[in-house]
């Protein structure tokens, strides 16, 4: 098992790809702190199937925006896990609209959630993680940060910004042994991309040169190895995960 007894907190693990990583981590030995906002049942249920796999999972209720509450759900992390090892930023929207007609709302939202949501939770665990000269975060980006998407201003510059973000604090934080990289995610199967236009998706797919969107488990399968010794030297990376969409 790659990740015995370390703890492991993941934002926005309810659904989709923070769910699949939460699995694959805790099929490591890895114990599993996750939060969620609205999806309280499916939360539960992924509580239950993970304590199942024998390891120590809990499912908060936390508004990633909201600093403090986020501060607090750390601090008693660690006090229920007794310590805390890896961290995962996942939890992420879209509100998609041609920015001539994109509301404040939506962009803010956007990037309350994408990007400042990043910074809030980073910035409670690292105190930890520098104090044990141990730790290690990892960042799930989009294409859309490195490429852009029409009608996704604000998404892509939330996830941009994620690439700026791990890339300094790679550099801020490779003295305390802390590693910081991220996965930027191509067109994957979750309710983010379910509700796309046929003809968007159909336009999107003959592009792919694996022909096909990616599943969860794909992204998470790069996670978990970023996240193990076996990454030992692998730091401020991007890691795309795209089926070969959109390389150079
Ligand atoms: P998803 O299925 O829509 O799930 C999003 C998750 O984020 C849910 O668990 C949701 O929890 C949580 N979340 C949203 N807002 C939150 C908030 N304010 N506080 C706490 N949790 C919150 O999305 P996904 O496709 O798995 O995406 C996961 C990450 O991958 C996101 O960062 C996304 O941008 C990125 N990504 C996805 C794709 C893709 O094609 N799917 C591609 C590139 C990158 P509740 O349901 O409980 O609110």
């Amino acid at each position: 098992m790659l990740l015995k007894d370390r703890v492991v907190l993941i934002s926005g693990a309810s659904r989709g790809i923070g769910r699949a990583i939460a699995l694959e981590l805790a099929r490591e030995g890895a114990d599993i702190a996750f939060n969620y906002l609205k999806s309280k049942s499916q939360a539960q249920s992924l509580e239950e199937e993970l304590k199942a796999l024998g390891i120590r999972a809990r499912a908060s209720c936390v508004d990633i925006c909201d600093f403090y509450a986020v501060s607090n759900w750390v601090k008693e992390t660690k006090e229920f896990f007794g310590g805390l090892d890896i961290l995962i930023n996942n939890a992420g929207i879209i509100k998609d609209m041609a920015l001539m007609f994109m509301d404040r709302q939506d962009w803010q939202e956007v990037l309350d959630t994408n990007l400042s949501g990043v910074f809030n939770l980073t910035r409670a665990a690292i105190i930890g993680f520098i104090k044990q000269k141990k730790g290690n975060i990892v960042n799930i980006t989009s294409i859309s940060g490195i490429v852009g998407a029409a009608r996704q201003t604000n998404y892509a510059a939330a996830k941009a910004g994620i690439i700026g973000f791990t890339k300094a604090l790679a550099r801020e934080l490779g003295v305390y042994n802390i590693r910081v990289n991220a996965v930027a995610a191509g067109f994957i199967e979750t309710d983010m991309t379910k509700d796309l236009k046929e003809a968007y998706k159909n336009e999107i797919l003959k592009q792919i040169p694996l022909g096909r969107f990616g599943r969860p488990e794909e992204v998470a399968k790069v996670v978990k190895f970023l996240v193990s010794d076996e990454a030992q030297y692998i730091n401020g990376e991007v890691i795309v995960v795209d089926g070969g969409l959109t390389m150079a």
